[in-house]
Order: structure tokens, then sequence, then C-alpha cells
């Protein structure tokens, strides 16, 4: 058995769809599970839709997400070059093969005579019904073509699709495939400046590259029998890798593949990181930067369309290679729940350890100008991690560790305050001063003890309290923010709430 070889090949032309970062997955973890070896190759032969910077994009999206390619642009490898605009020159004798073996064509029309052709026929295909109404060599015949292949006559290569043939294969997820070949268009395979196309050029270098399995999205499902064919014509069923065409993740309401519009319309993101469109400066969120971690989104979108067969959900990357399968990949697409992702974010949250977190504390905090010690800051991850859905929700959640707040919510302690709990705070100050030990536990007991001498129940004075620390209802144990803050801080916030519970008297 040959050493199994996948691959990733995108087209540069934008940032990078959670779907594609799951094809991406799926490779990888193919490739990992069979000791194999996973190849990033760059499909940009179509200059039209070039994107500058769009290549390392896709790179640092795979780097941010640990899918780091075996063999790639950037890593180089024994099958390079792997940016198919560098490899022009080796697909020109594989497009003549297929014209001298009758399976191509010369076509010289011109892209005005297509254009009229287009517009005088509704939904024009240039196919096995109109291609005798065409400049190619098949009408023109040989004599002619040659003439005109002598003379430099612009022209393209296509595919002449059979008429009359049963295209099959068998896919991985949906098993056996059949097309009517004549339903496809004679698609082009080389352009007039000899550059190939996307349909000869996957097909060469996914011979060249020794892939074994060819692992894509469903909307390439139309184009297989074009690539079957091309196998079958160049290099012999044999050779052709298995195929999985890998089910569409759809929009959360309603039907269709969900596209960075409705991520646009329902507020959340739909590529892997930020991406900014060079030509128009538009900015598009991503996964990384709205604060997800790269463990909850490569687990998020493994569920996106498979599952072990049980219950489980939570899956490292590690536990993902060794229980991956394609066969358990279903074939229908997978709805996108954006509450479901932030789920996954949230338990591989509790999952980190504080150092996980540094990072993100730090730059958030550097953002509000807060120059805070790296103990201090490391105490407070601690309290508020678990709180946390997306990593960027610290601040938040830690601000009032790092300033005093802003306001207090007084009306929900406002209406009960009274002279007995007036009283009470004032002994507990004094109580607090003379603590030794700054601590929780110390600092609940006290607290307690100090409740039963004024015959106080906790719901009378924890809220206060939570209060005159947090400035709102909400945060991690009380006591534990105490012991945080300090005795100096917490003191300190106690007398300035109570000074405006007395003003407000
Ligand atoms: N270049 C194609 C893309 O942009 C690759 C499809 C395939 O994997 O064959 O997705």
């Amino acid at each position: 058995m040959s050493t199994v070889r996948v691959r990733f090949a995108p087209s540069p032309t934008g940032g990078l769809h959670l779907g594609g970062v799951r094809t991406v997955l799926y490779n990888y973890l193919f490739a990992r599970q069979h000791g194999g070896q996973f190849i990033l190759r760059i499909e940009d032969t179509d200059q039209t839709r070039f994107v500058p910077g769009a290549e390392q994009y896709i790179q640092d999206c795979l780097a941010w997400c640990g899918l780091i390619p075996d063999e790639s642009p950037a890593h180089g490898g024994n099958y390079g070059p792997y940016r198919q605009s560098e490899r022009k020159a080796i697909y020109l004798p594989y497009a003549q093969q297929l014209v001298a073996a009758g399976q191509a064509y010369y076509a010289f029309d011109t892209p005005e005579e297509l254009e009229a052709k287009r517009k005088a026929v509704p939904n024009f295909q240039y196919s096995h019904a109109t291609r005798m109404e065409m400049n190619n060599s098949l009408r023109l015949g040989e004599a002619v073509t040659k003439e005109l292949l002598e003379k430099n006559t612009p022209h393209v290569i296509r595919i002449k699709m059979p008429e009359n043939e049963t295209v099959t294969f068998t896919d991985m997820i949906r098993g056996e495939v059949s097309f009517n070949a004549s339903q496809s268009d004679d698609k082009v395979l080389l352009k007039a400046d000899q550059m190939p196309t996307y349909h000869l050029a996957v097909v060469v270098d996914d011979f060249l590259m020794k892939i074994t399995h060819a692992f894509r999205g469903e909307e390439w499902l139309p184009s297989a029998p074009v690539h079957v064919l091309l196998w079958k014509y160049l290099f012999g069923l044999d050779k052709m890798p298995q195929w999985a065409h890998l089910p569409l993740i759809l929009k959360p309401d309603g039907n269709g593949k969900l596209s960075k519009r409705d991520g646009d319309r329902l507020g959340f993101p739909v590529f892997a990181m930020n991406w900014t469109d060079p030509k128009t400066g538009e900015q598009t969120k991503g996964f990384k930067e709205m604060g997800f971690l790269p463990a909850a989104f490569t687990n998020l979108l493994a569920m996106l369309g498979w599952n072990d067969g049980t219950e489980q959900e939570l899956f490292s990357l590690e536990e993902l290679v060794q229980k991956f399968s394609m066969e358990r990949v279903h074939k229908g697409g997978a709805k996108f729940d954006f509450e479901k992702a932030k789920w996954y974010n949230h338990e591989w949250i509790k999952r980190l350890g504080v150092e996980g977190m540094r990072q993100v504390a730090a730059s958030q905090l550097q953002e509000h100008g807060i120059a805070a010690e790296a103990d201090y800051t490391n105490k407070v991850i601690a309290l508020v991690k678990d709180r946390c859905t997306l990593l960027t929700d610290f601040w938040q959640e830690s601000k009032f560790f790092f300033e005093t707040p802003a306001q207090y919510d007084l009306p929900s302690v406002q209406p009960k305050w009274n002279d007995k709990k007036q009283q009470f705070f004032v002994e507990i100050i004094r109580q607090f001063e003379l603590m030794q030990f700054w601590n929780a536990t110390d600092l609940e007991k006290e607290f307690k003890e100090m409740m039963a001498v004024h015959e106080l129940k906790p719901g009378d004075v924890l809220l206060p309290l939570r209060v005159m620390l947090v400035g709102g209802k909400s945060g991690p144990a009380v006591f534990d923010i105490a012991a945080v803050l300090g005795k100096e801080e917490t003191i300190a916030r106690i007398k300035a709430m109570m000074k405006l519970l007395q003003l407000q008297k």
C-alpha cells in the first residue's frame, strides 16, 4: 500500500471560510492517522482572481489552527513547486496529448464571439450540442487548424466531453456516484496564455504529487466527471485518488451554504482569522480575533459533519487523529450554530491553564492602558477564566480588578439599606483592618461571624458587599474577589460605596 498523501488545494482569492478549514482538518486528521503526508498546494492559475496576501493569510490560518502541512510553498518538499503558477510549463504537454488522442480540441473562438453567442442563446453551453457551430479544430478540420496555429492565432484547449458515457466513481462518503458525461460542458483545460485551468492542473498535480486521497467540498462534485475523465485519459483510473466530497456547512436559518454575508447579517465570523480585502479595504472578523481557541475551533469544525457514534462532543486534536473516520462523515449538510460554537470555546477555556490566557489578558490590559503585576494578573485569570466564553470576554469579566468601579448598582442596594446594615459594615471595616491573614477563607469566616452577631442573613449583606467591590451583581465568589483585591483596596471600596449610600439618604 502506498503512503497516504492528501492535499488542501485552495485558490488564494480571499478569506479562509470555516468550511475550508474543516477540509484542511479532515485532510490533516486522515494523513496523521495513516502516517501519511499532508500537502498544501496553492491553486493560483486563475490570475484574474488572484488576491495579494491571500496565500500568506492561508498559511497563517493553518499555523494558528496547528494544522501544519508537511509540504507547502513555505516549507518546500520533494514534489514542488507547490504553487501552480510556478508549474505553468508542466501542463501544456498533457493538454497536447489529449488533443492528439482526440479527447480535447483547439478552440479559436474570441471572447467577443463567445459573448455574442451567450447573448443570442440563453443558457448557452459549449458542449456536444453546440461545438460544431463554433470555431474549433473539430469543425474547421486539420488543415485550417494547422494554419491558424502556425499564425499563432489565440486559442484555448477544451475537453471533448463524450456523448453517451456514464462516468462513475466511488466517493468515500457518498458511495457510488454516476454522471451522464454529456451533461457537462466542454471545459477549457488550457487558456490562451497557456496557463492551465483548475480542471487540468488539479488532475496533473494530484498525479505528479502522488496524491492518494482527495478530500474537498461538495461544491466540487459537479466537476468530478471532468476530473475522472482526465484521469482516465491521462494516467489511468487505477492511479486516481480516492475522492471524498465533504458536506456543505449550512446557514443556521434557512437553506444553503453558509456565506460571509450570513455571518455579517447574524453577527458571527465565518473566516478563520481577520481578513482585509486589499482592493476594497473591507475588514471581516475571524474566529481567532473574536476570541476562539484553536483547540475549540478545530473541535467544533470536526463535529460539523462527523461524530464518533457516541455522545462525546469534546475531542482534542490528538483524540480526533485517533477516532476520526471518513466513513462516519455525514452525507447531508451540517447547520452552523454559533451558540454551540461558543459552547465549545467555553469548554476549552475551562480546560485551559492560567498561562494559556496570559497573553490574551496582557494584550487586553495593554489596550486599556493598565500596567499590572504578572502575579496579580495570574490570580485574576484563575478567578475569571471559567466565566469567559470568548477569550476577549476577559476584560469585561475582570476590569473591576484593575480599576475601581466607575459606577455602582445602587438601585439594587439602596432600597433595603438601613442603619443596621450601615453599622454592620462599619464594624466589618474595623474587623478587616485588624486581620492578619488576608485570604478568602478567613475573610468569609470573619464576615459570617459578624453577621451572626448582628443577626443578619447572608441575603442582607452579601449582595451589598459584592456591589461595593464589583460595582454590579456579577463576578466570581465575593471573598475570592476581596482576597485578590487586597486589604486596602477592599476597605477603600466598601467605604466609597457607604459614602454614596449615605449621600442618597
Ligand atoms: N482549487 C480548488 C479550491 O479552491 C480545489 C478543489 C479541489 O480540492 O479539488 O477549492
